[in-house]
């Protein structure tokens, strides 16, 4: 049967304003996608990271502009799809994300399989840590009362107040912490400064210590750190792993950046091949982004998916989040639904 697909912006809110050491927003646009062959309905969601391309508005043109050839591509023969997506929309990785994602959604609603089977996956997760973004240090205490019930806390720094606001969740709780510094240490002597001072704070790891652009810093770095480091900003596309090898212990992936589940599994596997270990991450993004990454969330030494829990009105359902432990069904494609 012929497909077809609807689309439409929806607005989501945070609970609290996320702020990261670049930006600061409290409502987030993203795209969502509905691909139907009649029968089954796969979802897909575009959540644009200002970082790397433009806004949903731009994202609904290129939509509008591609239908037909959107429309026939395979369901089934998803190498050939990820390669026709990128040369669709080479300026658009959250798009391609969307689409690939709503494409696989279709394929398992089909075959009646979930899609961490599909993907030779299992249940079987770490426990997803939950991210304190930056904020007036007088919020802190209010942010971590609604962290209670979530044993692993991932802390935004890069500002020029990061000891205030250790200082801040110290204060509060002992809980294991990881950091994301999102390119904010610009000089090696500071990056060192920070790493010899987090490693007296109970931190496990640091996300993307300095900019993506100072990689043989960053390899100083990291001879340097007890810490492991992990890449983020760094480590956005598959053909972006094997550079990576010497400057980073693992390497968070995420579906917005890299292009959608397709790309992602092509990271899982890269990543094995030189030995880094894998993390999972995510944008604020509502229930169906969350719920495609977390189909591949056993191959993960950490996962990073809470970007739905951050939200006030996330308008679908789909893994269950119990205190960071992620919930995968046995329904089929991603199991989400209309909340
Ligand atoms: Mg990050």
């Amino acid at each position: 049967m012929a497909l077809s697909l609807k689309w439409s912006i929806k607005r989501i809110t945070t609970k609290f304003e996320f702020k990261i050491a670049r930006s600061a927003e409290s409502y987030y646009d993203v795209v969502i996608l509905e691909l139907s062959d009649g029968i089954n309905t796969g979802y897909g969601e575009a959540a644009p990271s200002k970082r790397y391309e433009k806004g949903p508005e731009a994202i609904l043109a290129l939509i509008e502009a591609n239908k037909h050839q959107i429309l026939s591509l395979s369901v089934e023969d998803y190498e050939t799809r990820q390669a026709a997506l990128e040369n669709m929309f080479p300026q658009s990785y959250a798009l391609q994300a969307a689409l690939d994602t709503a494409f696989w959604d279709l394929h398992g609603r089909q075959v009646g399989k979930p899609l961490w089977e599909l993907f030779k996956a299992s249940q079987e997760l770490v426990t997803s840590s939950y991210t304190i973004g930056i904020s007036d240090l007088s919020v802190i205490p209010e942010k971590l009362k609604e962290a209670t019930p979530y044993p692993l806390l991932k802390i935004k720094l890069g500002t020029d107040y990061d000891h205030d606001i250790m200082r801040a969740i110290r204060a509060e709780t002992d809980k294991v912490l990881r950091v994301d510094v999102n390119e904010g240490w610009k000089t090696l002597d500071d990056a060192k400064r920070g790493t010899e001072w987090l490693v007296q704070e109970n931190v496990e790891f640091l996300e993307q210590p300095m900019p993506a652009d100072q990689l043989d810093d960053i390899a100083k770095l990291r001879e340097f750190s007890p810490l492991p480091l992990v890449a983020d900003e760094n480590s956005v596309r598959p053909e972006d792993v094997p550079g990576l090898v010497g400057a980073y212990d693992g390497i968070n992936i995420k579906l917005m950046k890299c292009g959608g589940l397709s790309n992602a599994l092509k990271m899982v596997e890269l990543s094995q091949k030189h030995q880094f270990d894998i993390m999972l991450g995510c944008m604020v993004e509502t229930s169906i982004g969350i719920s495609a990454m977390s189909q591949l969330g056993s191959f993960a030494r950490w996962l990073d998916l809470d970007g739905n829990v951050l939200l006030a009105d996330d308008p679908y359902k789909g893994v269950g989040n119990a205190a960071g432990e992620i919930i995968l069904s046995n329904k089929s494609g991603l199991g989400v639904e209309l909340r």
